[in-house]
């Protein structure tokens, strides 16, 4: 059954040449708008100043009938989906048991010191069984709970503006963390008047969620 579901997604066998488009966001570093290129089986966002590079593993057959632009919401639906699956202990993959880890150190080339990321609070998650891994920023894994989600949509906001540009659930100007000492942690989320908090435990389980 896994074979035939990776056939049907193009996981084997096609070749697949490289494609590009500019993305509609900014780098979080700079001010250079990210490129968004297909390749190797991956949808890749890259910042052609410095090198800041987020990819997504994406198969061949996501790609077919849908232009990139297309592909990059695909994606990013796809990504919060199984983020809000691992967030919860489930595998989005392999169905296995997922662990939540945060603070951690980022495992991909941002920039070093004085960059605009570095009071970023990074999380990792990472599947027992398989290769699954996904290290977001805390609040991006936060936000793929159905409440966050649901909050942007009703202030007109897709999967993916809540994850990149001037209203992404990272931008410091639209969300706060406050770590307890507890080890639980708080994330607010503020749009327009509204505000949401998000209350989650050491393993990043979410324990309330409230407006405010
Ligand atoms: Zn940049
Ligand atoms: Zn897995």
């Amino acid at each position: 059954m896994a074979v035939v579901s990776a056939v049907y997604a193009g996981t084997y066998g096609e070749a697949s040449g490289e494609h590009r488009a500019k993305s509609p966001w900014e780098c979080p570093n700079c001010n250079r708008t990210l490129d968004i290129r297909y390749e190797k089986e991956s949808l890749v966002l890259e910042c052609p100043e410095h090198g800041l590079r987020l990819s997504y593993p994406t198969p061949p057959g996501a790609y077919q009938g849908r232009s990139l632009e297309e592909l990059t919401d695909v994606v990013f639906s796809r990504t919060m989906s199984g983020m809000n699956l691992a967030r919860q202990g489930i595998c989005p993959r392999c169905w296995g048991v997922t662990v939540i880890e945060y603070p951690t150190e980022p495992t991909y080339g941002l920039d070093g010191e004085g960059s605009a990321q570095d009071d970023i609070v990074w999380a990792e998650v990472d599947c027992n069984r398989c290769w699954l891994q996904y290290d977001p920023p805390l609040q991006v894994l936060i936000s793929s709970h159905p409440a966050v989600r649901g909050f942007y949509s009703e202030h007109g906001l897709d999967d993916a503006e809540a994850l990149f540009g001037s209203r992404s659930t990272s931008n410091p100007e639209v969300s706060d963390l406050v770590l307890h000492e507890s080890g639980g942690t708080t994330a607010t989320f503020e749009l327009g008047e509204d505000a949401l908090a998000v209350d989650i435990d050491e393993g990043g389980r979410v324990t309330d969620v409230r407006r405010e």
